[in-house]
């Protein structure tokens, strides 16, 4: 089976915008999968359809969730046919998601088998600075996010992620192109 879904996650404030925009500036069959979100707008064109949470709770009722998560206090869900028609083009699509958001598209049948998957990190103080000048954080919702993203690391290091990349050193979208091309095999810049 066609790895055709690449899962990107990693701690709010890694840099996961950032190589996503990379790929797809090179690669004219990777297409991003627009989640839905109840969180406000950036104002930095975030990749999101913004929907209020009554909105959500409709959408998440009629069954059109592949997966659906809360991330600091906000509500995220993949749209199965957002996903589908990316996939029936042909081409390849890009999910950002955090390892709950994986683990669910793990279980899902009709996705689970074309996944392929990276974790990006860093260290914290660069996380912590890269959050801080967003702007768009208070300090009570920026240590929440660096809570989720050390809480999540914890689960991202048992073994879920097919590959888990230091996110410091500008190559990281390339590297993720050679995995996907089968050039590169070095599962973890951790180990
Ligand atoms: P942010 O608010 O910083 O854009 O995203 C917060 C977290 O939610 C990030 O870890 C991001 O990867 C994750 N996320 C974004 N969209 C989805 C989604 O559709 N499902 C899940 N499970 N997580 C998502």
């Amino acid at each position: 089976m066609k790895k055709n879904i690449i899962v990107i996650s990693g701690p709010s404030g890694v840099g996961k915008s950032t190589v996503i925009k990379e790929l797809m500036k090179r690669s004219f069959v990777i297409e991003q999968s627009m989640s839905d979100t109840t969180r406000s707008p950036r104002g930095n064109g975030d990749f999101y359809r913004f929907i209020s949470r009554k909105q959500f709770f409709n959408n998440l009722k009629n069954g059109l969730y592949v997966e659906y998560n809360c991330y600091s206090d906000n509500y995220y869900g993949i749209n199965r046919e957002v996903l589908r028609s990316i996939l029936q083009k042909g081409h390849i699509a890009l999910i950002d998601c955090n390892t709950a958001g994986l683990l669910h598209l793990l279980a899902d049948k009709e996705f689970q088998k074309q996944i392929i998957s990276f974790y990006l990190t860093a260290k914290p103080e660069v996380i912590y600075a890269r959050l801080q000048n967003r702007n768009s954080e208070t300090p009570e919702s920026l240590l929440a996010r660096m809570e989720e993203g050390i809480s999540d690391l914890a689960v991202a290091g048992k073994g879920i992620y097919d590959f888990i990349f230091l996110n410091d050193r500008g190559d990281t979208a390339e590297k993720i192109l050679q995995v996907c091309s089968g050039n590169l095999h070095i599962k973890s810049d951790l180990s």
